[in-house]
């Protein structure tokens, strides 16, 4: 029996000897730090936990030290573009309207589709340190997420995989966040494949259920007589990564002409992070300072 936790963290875990790879995380409280910070409405506290929870699943996968993820999505609601970005079980995600309020949908539920939208695009970007960043794009099947992140596995990494994302709110408060993931991996027998497509019903609600009872209990209900087992557990967090040098590259990045703008109009700059809402000011000294910095490395050519 796995020892039963109940912060966010993510059990990878597999199946069979390795017939499937099993992903299942609880995200709550990233979740409800995400919907705090952005002061978002529930139904976008669900798209922004949803993209969060399946961008915490690839950053959990990568394993360099240095590799982290971002995924953007571009649909045509109302939200805007929403990005994720994942250093390993850390994770930040911002939108463009993260007050935008939907009607609940017929079912009872929040309308996760209508407010990112049915159609756009979908893209992954894995930094790789060193190497070649990796870009995976696939187009959005239906906006509600899960199967979003289904189709981007199957389309653009060639790995089938059920998907189910899920966030339940009552108001302001995040009651339960989650997600699961299913790869059937080479060698995976008709046999296993069967049992997985049975028991999928069983994963439809991931957020109500996680509200039922603790991951591992359903885990291990879930998967019982799969020789479930469970390799590793990482913990997951809302954090942002941004600091004044971060800022201080992006300043650089607008070029000289821009910086010397800024600096004629003699009110200094002040630069808020997307993902955590800090702000960083720049004096007019700070920003002639810098912009030195910046002739003297065109000068050494570095
Ligand atoms: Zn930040």
């Amino acid at each position: 029996m796995m020892e039963r936790r109940t912060r966010d963290e993510m059990l990878h875990m597999d199946l069979m000897n390795g017939e499937a790879r099993v992903m299942f995380c609880e995200t709550t409280q990233m979740v409800q730090a995400c919907s705090d910070l952005h002061n978002a409405s529930p139904v976008c506290t669900a798209a922004l936990g949803r993209l969060m929870t399946g961008c915490a699943m690839l950053g959990v996968m990568m394993k360099g030290e240095k590799e982290s993820v971002t995924v953007t999505i571009r649909g045509d609601g109302p939200i805007g573009t929403m990005v994720s970005v994942a250093d390993h079980g850390f994770v930040r995600a911002t939108c463009d309207h993260p007050e935008v309020e939907l009607p609940l949908r017929e079912d009872g539920k929040l309308d996760v589709g209508t407010a990112v939208g049915h159609h756009g695009r979908m893209s992954v970007v894995k930094d790789l340190g060193m190497r070649e960043p990796y870009i995976g794009q696939c187009e959005l099947v239906s906006g509600e997420l899960g199967m979003d992140f289904a189709q981007y596995f199957t389309v653009s990494e060639q790995q089938p995989s059920l998907v189910a994302l899920g966030v339940l709110t009552s108001g302001e408060r995040v009651l339960k966040a989650g997600g699961l993931l299913i790869q059937p991996l080479p060698g995976c027998t008709e046999n296993t494949l069967e049992q997985l497509e049975l028991r999928s019903p069983m994963f439809a609600e991931i957020s109500r259920e996680l509200a039922a009872a603790p991951k591992e209990e359903l885990a291990e209900a879930w998967f019982r007589g799969l020789q479930l087992r469970l390799l590793d557990r990482t913990d997951l967090a809302y954090r942002c990564t941004c600091s004044r040098a971060r800022m201080e590259k992006a300043l650089l990045a607008i070029g000289q002409k821009d910086l010397q703008s800024l600096i004629d109009d003699g009110q200094g700059a002040e630069l808020g992070c997307h993902f955590c809402r800090k702000t960083y000011f720049f004096s007019q000294e700070d920003l002639e300072e810098l912009l030195r910095r910046g002739l003297k490395k065109e000068e050494t050519g570095s």
